[in-house]
């Protein structure tokens, strides 16, 4: 039979009774003045009650004090068990611990700060350092083994007979670096997907901007393409009026900064002046009789604002 099933739900007479034991033993335990009201008693078991008391302590709502009292089989004594600070049913509590590898956020990291990766992070995968022994029987372990010998000579200086040095350029692991390979770990097929979700949702085909863009990203000069499986759907804008400047966009992304948007206005001809206050224009006085007087009178307006 399991004790939970011995236990006896009726509250022990003398132990319920010890209220006022339960009580000091609160009181002294809390500061002065912050035990409230008796609550309640609960039965812990046989011969074994807690009595609650209202804590009135400021920034302690609906916690109570929990002292509990228990009597040896036979006995008449009832003596203190322990007493204790707990929170009720409606008491104001902090929320649930979360892990801080949980609690991190984007932009959380600041100088100084070290991330630890987790050795099982699903958006990494194992890479190729170069270090592995390559499988027996492969045709790289012949030329592997002879490269490292050249290479081995070449730093102590003694070359093995009929046998050629091979560049340090064309070895496998040189090869390997040029291509982002020489690492512990790269990222996984999952850590791919998950960045291009994250980046297509700050700087893709969705976003406001790109649905107001005049084209997209792949046609724009301002984009600088990236390498790796990623740069098949994002590249990297170098446009410093543009929002995304230095960030990964998608080349369905667009903005007004694309580099075709708009043919520029070539620079206004200043009109030419409305009044020339350099020379002087001859008016007739009077109209003219006939046209064949029209130049005898203007010469005689220029002639009398000549003297004017
Ligand atoms: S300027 Fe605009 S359109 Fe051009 S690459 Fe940057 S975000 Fe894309």
């Amino acid at each position: 039979m399991s004790a939970a099933t011995t236990r006896s739900r009726t509250p022990d007479r003398l132990c319920a009774e010890a209220v006022d034991l339960a009580r000091a033993a609160a009181e002294e335990a809390a500061a002065p003045g912050v035990v409230g009201e008796h609550v309640e008693i609960v039965s812990e078991g046989d011969r074994v009650v807690t009595h609650f008391f209202e804590c009135k302590e400021m920034g302690y709502r609906g916690w109570r004090w929990a002292v509990t009292v228990a009597r040896a089989s036979r006995a008449k004594l009832v003596t203190l068990d322990e007493t204790v600070l707990l929170p009720g049913p409606d008491s104001l509590l902090a929320p649930e611990w979360v892990p801080w590898s949980e609690r991190l956020r984007p932009g959380d990291l600041g100088p100084g700060d070290l991330l630890p990766t987790d050795a099982e992070d699903l958006r990494l995968e194992p890479g190729y350092t170069g270090e592995d022994e390559p499988p027996p029987n492969s045709p790289l372990s012949e030329e592997m083994a002879e490269l490292v010998e050249a290479e081995d000579a070449e730093v102590s200086g003694v070359t093995p007979a009929g046998l050629l040095l091979a560049p340090m350029r064309g070895s496998i692991a040189s090869v390997a670096e040029e291509l982002g390979l020489r690492r512990a770990r790269v990222l996984s097929r999952y850590g791919l997907h998950v960045a291009a979700d994250r980046w297509e949702e700050s700087y893709g085909p969705k976003t406001p901007m790109a649905q107001a863009a005049p084209a997209a990203c792949v046609s724009c000069g301002f984009l600088n393409r990236i390498g790796g499986s990623l740069g098949q759907a994002f590249g990297v804008c170098a446009n410093e009026f543009s929002p995304a400047d230095g960030h990964v966009v998608s080349l369905a992304y667009g903005c007004g900064g694309h580099s075709e948007a708009a043919v520029m206005p070539a620079p206004p001809r200043p009109a030419p002046h409305v009044i020339d206050e350099t020379r002087v224009d001859p008016f007739p006085l009077r109209p003219a009789a006939d046209s064949g007087s029209v130049s005898e009178a203007s010469d005689e307006a220029a002639a009398e604002l000549g003297h004017s």
